[in-house]
């Protein structure tokens, strides 16, 4: 177990790592507490929510929208929550996203916590502050940029994580690894998915040090100037690919970030796709791929992360330093209709 407080600009949030779901009612009262969940892990983890209210909702990417926001809504004003209601997300990025929302709107804005379920979540979702939901075909369309007041981790409740679940969060932490470091890689390129399910100490070692990364790049740079910009490797290409081929999100990351290093070869140099082609694949997830380089084109250029005629695109320098270079969007349409 380990207690760590991250400040951000204008607050700040506790880390419990490898706790209990138990140790929560040392952190909020239940009677002014109210949970969110999905129909999955409540029904994988009845006996977790005992005592507590609970809000159940349905699973999967496609609730994230305001119906699930206006349902949740409705549900809190049963219960009777007022403005001293803590909400906590118990769940995978999903969860997450809506309850810190949720908790932003209600009575102007709840404090809340989260309590991320899945390794993506563990690892990444549940970090950093930014919850929305989608609008259309547009991820995380509409939202706001909050810190929960804790994130707490129950290590058992990967007891049940499906595999591709697994393979989806392993995404991120080789994207971690790919930015920030090196030593890391090269612990996942020794090791392998079933190893880390197998035992307890090495994957929440590979947790705790995944949530650091992320927290201490959001800790830097929270509203997304430059820092933080990293986080999007894999991303661009990622999401367009993620929006047109209703690909899983670790799956569309692993191509994006494939193609990535192939950007960062001809562009700065970068030599060691294959490395991270090799631990791509060892993690259960996908390199190459066909896709119809136009359509995709003309979401990727949409992103968010686009400013007029360019792209900030996340390249690699090496394994362990990610860089962001500002490519014209013709040269990146000439580039991606190479591939
Ligand atoms: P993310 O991949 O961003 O975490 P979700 O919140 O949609 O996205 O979670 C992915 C899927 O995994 C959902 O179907 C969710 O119900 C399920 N899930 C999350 N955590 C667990 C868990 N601990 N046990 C079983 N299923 C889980
Ligand atoms: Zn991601």
């Amino acid at each position: 177990m380990k207690h760590i407080k991250y400040r951000f600009s204008s607050s700040s949030t506790d880390f419990y790592f490898a706790y209990g779901i138990s140790h929560l009612k040392k952190i909020t009262d239940p009677g002014a507490t109210v949970l969110i969940t999905d129909e999955n892990i409540f029904n994988a983890h009845t006996k977790r929510f005992k005592g507590w209210n609970t809000i159940v909702v349905n699973p999967g990417e496609e609730f994230k929208v305001q119906s699930t926001v206006d349902s949740i809504i409705g549900q809190l004003i049963e219960y009777e929550a007022d403005r001293k209601a803590v909400l906590v997300g118990v769940g995978g990025g999903v969860i997450t996203d809506i309850t810190g929302y949720v908790a932003s709107v209600y009575m102007r804005g709840l404090q809340f916590g989260f309590i991320p379920t899945s390794l993506l979540a563990l690892v990444d979702a549940s970090i950093g502050g930014k919850n929305g939901i989608d609008v259309g075909v547009y991820k995380n369309m509409v939202g706001i940029i909050r810190q929960p007041s804790f994130i707490l981790h129950d290590m058992v409740f990967l007891n049940s994580l499906p595999q591709q679940e697994w393979e989806n969060g392993f995404a991120e932490i080789i994207k971690h690894a790919c930015i920030k470091d090196a030593a890391m890689f090269e612990e996942l390129e020794k090791m392998s998915l079933k190893k880390y399910q197998s035992g307890k100490n090495d994957i929440c070692r590979l947790v705790q040090r995944n949530a650091m990364i992320k927290a201490k790049v959001v800790k830097k740079d929270e509203f997304e100037k430059n820092e933080r910009r990293l986080l999007n490797f894999g991303h661009t290409l990622g999401h367009a690919l993620e929006n047109q081929y209703a690909l899983m999100h670790g799956q569309a990351v692993a191509i994006g970030m494939t193609y990535a290093c192939q950007i960062s070869e001809q562009l700065i140099g970068f030599n060691q796709t294959q490395r991270v082609t090799n631990v791509i694949e060892q993690y259960g997830l996908t390199t190459y791929s066909s896709f119809d380089k136009q359509k995709v084109f003309d979401v990727l250029k949409m992103d968010k992360k686009r400013e007029r005629k360019e792209m900030n695109y996340v390249l690699l320098e090496k394994i362990g330093k990610g860089v962001t270079k500002s490519i014209p969007l013709s040269q990146l349409e000439k580039i991606i209709s190479n591939f």
